[in-house]
């Protein structure tokens, strides 16, 4: 099922990422209401753009990084730079 493959590659990526930003290097900068470090889950490349929702595709960014891929003046360097 996609909902639950997507869950997966979600909690793959996250155990991946150790509490750690894989944009900025930072810890999580809070925990979620599980107790687990907040993340935000970013598609290197869109899906509409022919981007796969898999773990290589896929990583974990804290919201400033995460909103810093998608509007920032650098966004396509910083995306590349994942
Ligand atoms: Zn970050
Ligand atoms: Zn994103």
């Amino acid at each position: 099922m996609r909902l639950s493959r997507a869950i997966s590659v979600q909690r793959w990526v996250l155990a991946r990422a150790q509490g750690i930003c894989e944009g900025c290097g930072q810890p999580a900068p809070f925990l979620n209401e599980k107790n687990e470090p907040f993340f935000e889950i970013h598609h290197v490349k869109h899906l509409v753009d022919g981007g796969t929702d898999s773990t290589w595709n896929t990583v974990a960014l804290c919201p400033n990084c995460h909103r810093r891929c998608h509007h920032s003046i650098d966004k396509h360097e910083f995306t590349q730079s994942l």
